[in-house]
């Protein structure tokens, strides 16, 4: 069974990135060589109890891994290592699942196993999951907005969620557990997908964390452009300054935008391609007052505001209207048609003390 889906009135829009940039990837995965030292696997196991666990299955960004990639059709013995690992390590938690709700093969894929599991009495994992579905629409997964969208709790936009004794884990991380502390096999290798304007083909890539990223995007990337690199995507993930930094086990996915000399107004409304403006050129680009801003906050805020707060020089006085509830998503950055760098300048403000 379904439970009901709770993210409805949560809080205001989103976007749905996934219509507006469909992003493909070639269907085989390569493996990435590298003979150099890499990180080995390990999870830093919280000291609080743990009682909910949400494995987000429902990715609303369209440079994250498909699920069909992750999954590899194997969803049943997926569950399996995610019952493993709950009963083992946190065995006082129920498990919530999130899954698209257009992906009707994967619901359909829970349901039966969910039955099977309450069929065999043997079995208990059967009433520790539940199947929830969320629209695919950005940032439905923060951390804070995913917590209220399942659970219906109401935590603070600056706090984590494990001090709830909340644990929000990804497929592989999952994998990770159960093949490195319970099955004691050698996992040393992560998938992550690589994608963008700067690139010749968006792939999925095998890799070792500990790989630099240099090694990683080196095939891959258009001959003779300049470009931008970007872990963990382009709206809230972090610039790639140094290309010999090395990958580690939580990076998902890397993104690549070509540099270019102009601006691109509303490039929302483009279809088909992934393009962010990405202008460094130096020219002084100004707010437009147009609220846009404003208007796509999904938690009320006014990026416009501390922008010209930061602009004046006062930086602490950006601190009066609410920043701390940013969830760092970066919709207003992505939205801003003068292409402010917004989210950079909410971090700044924010880290001042
Ligand atoms: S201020 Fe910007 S980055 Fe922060 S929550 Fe609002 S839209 Fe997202
Ligand atoms: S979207 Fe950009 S230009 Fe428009 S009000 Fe916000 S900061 Fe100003």
């Amino acid at each position: 069974m379904i439970e009901k889906k709770k993210n409805k009135n949560a809080y205001k829009k989103g976007l749905n990135l996934l219509e507006v940039y469909p992003t493909k990837f070639s269907e085989s995965v390569v493996f990435v060589k590298y003979d150099g030292p890499v990180d080995n696997f390990s999870f830093p196991f919280p000291d609080k109890k743990v009682e909910h666990i949400i494995v987000n299955l429902c990715p609303t960004e369209p440079w994250a891994i498909p699920n069909k990639v992750i999954l590899r059709n194997e969803t049943p013995d997926f569950l399996n290592k995610l019952e493993t690992v709950r009963a083992k390590y946190f065995p006082d938690s129920h498990c919530h699942v999130v899954v698209n709700y257009q992906e009707t093969g994967l619901v359909n894929e829970f349901n039966q196993y969910k039955a099977s599991a309450n069929r065999n009495s043997s079995f208990a994992k059967g009433e520790f999951l539940h199947l929830h579905t969320m629209e695919p629409v950005y940032p439905y997964d923060a951390p804070v907005l995913i917590v209220k969208n399942i659970l219906g709790l109401n935590i603070g936009f600056d706090q984590n969620t494990i001090d709830h004794g909340i644990l929000i884990l990804d497929t592989q991380t999952i994998t990770g557990i159960f093949e490195h502390y319970i099955q004691k096999t050698e996992f040393n290798t992560r998938l992550i997908s690589i994608s963008g304007t700067g690139l010749n083909e968006n792939k999925i890539l095998k890799v070792k964390p500990g790989t630099p990223v240099e090694r990683i995007l080196e095939p891959h990337v258009k001959a003779g452009i300049k470009y931008r690199v970007f872990l963990d995507g382009p709206l809230n993930g972090t610039e790639v300054e140094d290309l010999t930094q090395k990958i580690d086990w939580f990076v998902k996915n890397i993104v690549v935008l070509e540099e270019r000399d102009y601006k691109t107004p509303f490039p929302y409304l483009r279809v088909n391609e992934l393009l962010f403006t990405t202008s460094l050129m130096g020219e002084l680009r100004r707010c437009v007052y147009c609220n846009f801003c404003d208007d796509i906050c999904p938690v009320n805020l006014e990026p416009a505001l501390y922008w010209h707060c930061y602009i004046r020089g006062e930086k602490h006085k950006a601190r009066l209207y609410g920043l701390e509830k940013c969830i760092e998503c970066g919709l207003c950055s992505f939205i801003c048609p003068s292409k402010l760098e917004l989210l950079q300048v909410i971090r700044e403000c924010k880290s001042l003390k």
